[in-house]
């Protein structure tokens, strides 16, 4: 009796998961591609593309509903309350959970956490906490790497922003690798000042682990910005901001960086930190392949539109249209808008088309930072996937999907 009980049991267990192999589910999306607007669907099996067909025309209920590649940011500082690099505050593993699940509310899929300019040992905890995130299978691959901005960068007021004087300092090989190891060696790019002593030999040290040098925060001569380039130095970052509010009319940062070919830049297209016109020149000069639109979005971005005290105890404000401002000084206090903003903005004020805006929200970065099966839709690539409609010349996502997965639905 027992035998025949086995039998069946092992007749059951045998039956539902082992002889005969299940077909992997697949599922299909479909909208307007990114690239020409038609209409497609996408066919999805563990987690990657197998397939995009053209379709004659959509469900009608969805016949304005995009399909693009999510987008890749690679300069966050922070979001929803939390961030990662305002002097001594410190923050969870759990707290950077909440940044992934705000940004696939916002579209964007994979992402860079940036640190500034901070202490070593603000730096190291840091990096330890984000880089047990990345490794949490809960961020499902979302975080692609670290991008450290400073603290080897400028001291000079203007050029510096907002980094902490007290805690710039000249680049320093042992501790940056200090800092790689503290990462889990998940630096992905470096972003530092020309001018400082002893950049340009760490410069090439990044180089040879593979490392994106971006030139930021600083006042370089044209010479010292050719030297950069020279030894790798690969991307402007933010171009336009961090600078003075006066600069020299001939010998400043912009001309050289934007006559410098082999220097793609990031922009900060959120339509508070650069003005249109600076937004249509850059990209005339750069062009789709050679820009990145980022965000540089920090603690205020994601959360309501009011009144809140910063660690310093000042007011800031955070403007119905998404401008952080510092009340007292009535000047600008950072970025809170996703790059999903600043993708549509740069569309709007260039009049480049869907397809080069999705080049510069997420092919570009993908590229730049080795992620290969990112930053475009065709069979083999993760399905990092966003749904979304264009709403007066904004992005309103509807459906965010990562490795296939939905993770998040604005009907929900
Ligand atoms: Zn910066």
């Amino acid at each position: 009796m027992k035998g025949i009980l086995y039998f069946f049991l092992l007749l059951f267990i045998t039956g539902s998961f082992g002889m005969k192999p299940k077909k992997p589910a697949t599922q299909e999306i479909e909208g307007l591609f990114y690239y020409d607007q038609t209409p497609v669907r996408i066919e999805i099996a563990e987690g990657k593309i197998i397939r995009v067909t053209r379709i004659k025309a959509l469900q009608p209920k969805d016949k304005d509903l995009y399909i693009g590649p999510g987008l890749i940011d690679n300069q966050v500082n922070g979001y929803t309350g939390v961030t990662f690099s305002l002097g001594d505050t410190r923050f969870t593993a759990e707290d950077v959970q909440k940044v992934n699940k705000a940004l696939w509310q916002a579209g964007v899929t994979s992402y860079l956490p940036t640190l500034r300019t901070n202490s070593k040992e603000n730096l190291l905890r840091n990096l330890a906490v984000l880089k047990a995130a990345k490794q949490d299978p809960a961020s499902r691959g979302s975080i692609a790497g670290f991008h450290l901005e400073g603290p080897y960068i400028s001291p000079e007021d203007g050029y510096r922003g907002a980094h902490t004087l007290s805690y710039v300092r000249k680049p320093d090989w042992n501790e940056f690798m200090d800092l790689y190891e503290a990462s889990g060696g998940n630096i992905v790019q470096v972003t530092l000042a020309p001018e400082i002593e002893g950049v340009l030999p760490f410069i090439k040290q990044c180089r040879e682990k593979n490392i994106i040098v971006g030139l930021g925060h600083h006042n370089a001569s044209i010479k010292q910005v050719t030297e950069a380039v020279d030894m790798g130095a690969g991307i402007c970052t933010h171009l336009g901001n961090a600078m003075a509010n006066t600069i020299k009319r001939h010998e400043n940062p912009l001309w050289s960086q934007l006559s410098e070919d082999r220097l793609m830049i990031s922009i900060i297209g959120d339509g508070f930190h650069l003005l249109p016109e600076e937004i249509r020149v850059f990209y005339k000069v750069k062009g789709p392949l050679r820009t990145i639109i980022t965000s540089d979005v920090d603690r205020y971005a994601g959360m309501k539109p009011g009144k809140y005290l910063n660690a310093e105890k000042d007011t800031i404000e955070l403007t119905p249209d998404g401008a952080v401002m510092y009340v007292a000084r009535n000047s600008l206090s950072g970025s809170a808008s996703p790059v999903t903003k600043g993708v549509a903005n740069v569309m709007k004020v260039t009049g480049c088309t869907m397809a080069e805006a999705f080049r510069m929200g997420s092919t570009n970065a993908a590229r730049l930072y080795g992620l290969n099966d990112r930053g475009e839709l065709r069979p083999g690539m993760r399905a990092d996937i966003i749904l979304f409609k264009m709403e007066d010349d904004k992005i309103h996502i509807k459906k965010t999907f990562v490795a296939g997965e939905m993770v998040y639905d604005s009907d929900k």
